[in-house]
């Protein structure tokens, strides 16, 4: 996700819709972590016309939101999150101990056309916070998203937020770890039951589509299939 973040603008916000510290601005987020569903609102979008369904989801959030640092400011941000990555990564053995973590590396943007695609949704973003209803309170960005080359700082935004699948796939061919009813090809008796067994990402964020993976294994275990 690229995170693009407005603090207010304090000369025309009235100062009862704020409170200035930076500990306040912490507070607004745990009372909107407790509170909110997320997002206030979310579009899903088409980067081009001629796109079956939508390949980039805009998300507002009414505080200077970033997952890694804590809030600087009160204001807004606008998260651009690209729906169907063509780029994907690998995830191996380290070593022969069953104990040492694995070697993850996402490969984030490896393809070109994810980085056309979320530049385009920075831009609409951008434009976004160029409405009318935004700009009359807002103050100047704090990322520089809108500072020039938009090119070179979406790569610059970390992309370990984003939910991760398809590293143990359902299918039939050689290179798929469970099979249609999720039981890992070559071994008796273990489904893996979770993100992980996605063919393909989902349009969307993968924590429903998990839960209905996981009553589906529920039912086939029930069924003893
Ligand atoms: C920062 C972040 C934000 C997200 N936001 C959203 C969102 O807003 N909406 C949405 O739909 N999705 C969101 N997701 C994605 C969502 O969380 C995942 O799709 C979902 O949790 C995947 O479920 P899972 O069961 O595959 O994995 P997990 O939920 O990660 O469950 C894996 C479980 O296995 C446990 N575990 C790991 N190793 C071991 C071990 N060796 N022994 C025993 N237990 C172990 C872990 O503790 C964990 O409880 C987000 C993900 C992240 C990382």
């Amino acid at each position: 996700m690229v995170v693009i973040k407005f603090p207010l603008d304090k000369t025309r916000v009235p100062a009862e819709c704020y409170l200035s510290s930076q500990p306040a601005a912490l507070s607004d987020l745990q009372a909107w972590s407790l509170t909110s569903n997320g997002p206030e609102a979310i579009s899903f979008v088409r980067s081009r016309a001629d796109l079956p369904a939508p390949d980039l989801e805009i998300a507002f959030a009414p505080v200077v939101y970033d997952i890694l640092t804590p809030p600087v400011d009160h204001g807004f941000s606008l998260g651009v999150v690209l729906l169907q990555p063509e780029s994907s990564g690998t995830v191996s053995l380290r070593s022969a101990d069953p104990f040492a973590s694995p070697q993850i590396n996402p490969r984030f943007l490896s393809r070109e056309v994810d980085l056309e695609v979320l530049v385009h949704g920075v831009k609409l973003a951008l434009d976004i916070a160029k409405a009318p209803a935004l700009i009359s309170f807002r103050g100047a960005e704090l990322t520089s998203a809108g500072a020039g080359d938009i090119e070179s700082f979406v790569p610059r935004c970390r992309g370990d937020d984003l939910p991760s699948s398809r590293t143990c796939r359902m299918g039939t061919d050689a290179m798929a770890v469970v099979d249609p009813v999720l039981r890992v090809h070559g071994l008796q008796g273990l489904r893996v039951v979770d993100a992980s067994v996605m063919p393909r990402i989902v349009r969307a964020h993968t924590n429903a589509a998990t839960i209905m993976i996981a009553e589906k294994a529920a039912d086939l275990i029930k069924r003893g299939s």
